[in-house]
């Protein structure tokens, strides 16, 4: 019993550390792990060298339907349900684990990351309790990222059909509407 607890407590932490690193908002530590306030903040002021930052998570869903931040939120989620399906782990293992991989991905492809661990870990809130949904591009057959109910038949993502404000747009992604 002794043993399991320490193992607990050596895995939390650990946890909390990850997520720290990778950048995580103090609130994303607070509801993933069972240590206390003053811990995860000295913890926190430990690993990352200065104090969190305050104020309020993003609640709202917005952000997540612009058009390059969907790009990013789509491919985090990919591999998000990938990982759900492929592994057995804890859900917040998950989290970190995909969001490690996505870093792997916008590396590779020259790309600033523009999802935040703590964005990826609230749109997997999101897309649990519905306000959130993966759906398929009519287009590429890609999944993306959107609001509830958008009938796939007609659904086109904005790598299919990026926003005119992208520049070169047409010419460049070769993508003619009609
Ligand atoms: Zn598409």
């Amino acid at each position: 019993m002794r043993t399991k607890s320490l193992l607990t407590e050596a895995k939390q932490i650990e946890r909390a550390v990850t997520l720290i690193n990778l950048g995580a908002r103090l609130q994303v530590l607070e509801s993933e792990t069972d240590m206390s306030y003053e811990r995860l903040l000295r913890l926190y002021k430990e690993v990352s060298g200065k104090s969190p930052s305050k104020g309020q998570l993003p609640f709202s869903t917005d952000w997540f339907m612009t058009w390059q931040p969907n790009i990013h939120a789509s491919l985090f989620m990919n591999i998000h349900e990938y990982l759900n399906k492929a592994a057995e782990m804890d859900e917040i293992d998950v989290v970190i684990k995909a969001y490690q991989l996505y870093l792997e991905q916008t590396a590779t492809q020259n790309l600033e990351p523009l999802l935040s661990v703590t964005r990826a870990w609230r749109l997997v809130k999101f897309v649990d309790n519905g306000m959130l949904t993966m759906t398929k591009c009519s287009k590429c057959g890609g999944h993306f990222v959107t609001h509830p109910h958008e009938i796939s038949r007609h659904f086109v993502c904005g790598m299919c059909n990026p926003p005119a404000r992208a520049g070169k747009g047409k010419a460049a992604g070769g993508i003619q509407m009609h």
